[in-house]
């Protein structure tokens, strides 16, 4: 292990040194999307943040085991147990069944994070299909004790966790629950801050369409619990990294802990890494103020999706990002330009300036400062080191910033037809055993300054 990474856990509220629990192996959860509506760039800062996290582990030299859940349950538009169930809400909108849009919305997501060179994680759990889990995991609470049932819903009962609320530091006191006018709350309910467990399909939700019957009842499960079963089913009751967007912290990953924690006796994730929200125009994304950009709408303005990474690649994880069209086309130029200057260079020679490329990691274990490896990256670019170690040194860099910059590299000269033509004529020559014509064309193609070799796959053209 070359490289200590030091990482914000906002558990503790303090940059930590990373220690995995097992050193061979780190295990890291991510929350996945909720498959009701289109994936945004909003989501996508996330998941290329986690990639970015997730590629830095692998160059350090670690295995990563990366679990992501698909919520393609339904849950409530609240995260409190409140409201319309969303998945519901997205069929009517669409005319569609509750399965076919969970499908649609699932592959739009992938097909979003595969353009962005968004690393699919190793697992990917469906909510629906581990409802044995859940159910497992709130026979568990129920055995210890910490849950309670209404005529609506099995509930977790948080005052039995005097630890609730450790992730925010927020005193229990402190908790409202945003009681709009127009939400339907369960009246059996202890308090404002359980939360539900397994719903019954009753009184408001008798007609809600995923349903599995359960030694408690016929129901679905409450959000929280996918993500704690699903987790320690792969990842085991205590496990490396939880991932997720800073919206969560204070029900969602709560929620978790408390749930996860109270069933198990031991510590659920040991580190908690958020990333901070995306703005647009300096404005808080959200579908009812109609400024959200999923991906398509940028490659629809002409523009490469990667230069979305690259434009998130320039800001801290835990600052805000303002998305202007005016910063995406700054970072278009800025990877267009790149891009041109390493399609100058050799792959040949992979070679590498170790002590650019160290620190360039060590920027990146430094709580994850991409804007600052991109500083010491177009050092390296601009430097006067020799093009091959260049090549060599980006290519490694790019393993993390997943820039894709190795198709450049290799393809970096465009051969002129005229130099094409006399390579097939050679071939032929030699084909024929006419090495001396054969001789003859390969100087003619060096006088006009490309470089001919002969390997079991047919001749390759390099630049001089
Ligand atoms: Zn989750």
């Amino acid at each position: 292990m070359n490289n200590v990474l030091k990482i914000f856990n906002t558990l503790s509220r303090k940059i930590e040194e990373f220690v995995p629990i097992n050193n061979s192996q780190v295990g890291m959860y991510t929350c996945g999307p909720t498959v009701y509506d289109y994936t945004h760039i909003g989501h996508l800062r996330k998941y290329v943040g986690d990639d970015i996290l997730r590629r830095i582990l692998v160059a350090s030299g670690y295995s990563v085991k990366h679990v992501m859940n698909i919520t393609d349950v339904g849950h409530l538009t609240s995260d409190e147990d409140l409201g319309d169930d969303k998945l519901e809400k997205g069929a009517k909108d669409r005319g569609e069944s509750v399965w076919e849009v969970a499908k649609f919305f699932e592959e739009y997501f992938f097909k979003s994070t595969n353009l962005l060179n968004i690393l699919r994680p190793n697992i990917v759990a469906k909510a629906t299909e581990h409802i044995g889990e859940q159910l497992k995991l709130i026979e568990k609470l129920e055995d210890k004790g910490f849950t309670y049932q209404t005529p609506e819903a099995i509930y977790f009962d948080t005052s039995k966790y005097p630890d609730y609320g450790k992730l925010t530091g927020q005193k229990l006191e402190d908790k409202k629950v945003g009681a709009r006018e127009e939400v339907k709350v369960d009246p059996n309910k202890k308090n404002p801050r359980d939360f539900a467990l397994w719903f019954f399909t009753v009184g408001r939700f008798s007609n809600h369409v995923m349903r599995w019957s359960s030694e408690y009842g016929e129901g679905f499960p409450g959000w929280h619990i996918e993500c704690s079963a699903m987790s320690m089913e792969y990842l085991g009751n205590t496990f490396d990294i939880h991932t997720g967007g800073i919206d969560h912290i204070s029900i969602h990953h709560t929620n978790e802990i408390a749930q996860s924690e109270a069933a198990t006796g031991v510590q659920f994730a040991k580190y908690w890494v958020h990333h901070e929200f995306l703005f647009v125009n300096g404005e808080k994304m959200s579908k009812s103020k109609k400024n959200f950009y999923t991906i398509e709408d940028i490659v629809n303005k002409g523009f490469d999706p990667l230069t979305l990474r690259y434009l998130f690649l320039t800001a801290h994880y835990r600052d805000k990002i303002n998305f202007t069209w005016k910063s995406l086309e700054a970072s278009q130029n800025a990877l267009n330009n790149l891009r041109e200057i390493v399609r100058e260079w050799s792959i040949d020679n992979e070679k590498v300036a170790k002590e650019v490329y160290d620190k360039f990691m060590d920027t990146l274990n430094n709580d994850l400062n991409t804007p600052q490896a991109l500083a010491v990256m177009w050092g390296m670019v601009k430097s006067d080191l020799e093009t091959s170690k260049k090549a060599g040194t980006i290519l490694g860099m790019d393993k993390v910033l997943g820039l894709g910059l190795e198709e450049y590299i290799s393809k970096k000269i465009e051969v002129p037809a005229k130099i094409m033509k006399l390579v097939d004529e050679r071939e032929n020559a030699r084909k024929s055993k006419d090495f001396e014509k054969s001789d003859k064309i390969r100087k003619k193609i060096k006088d006009l300054g490309f470089t001919i070799k002969d390997a079991f796959s047919g001749p390759t053209i390099k630049k001089d």
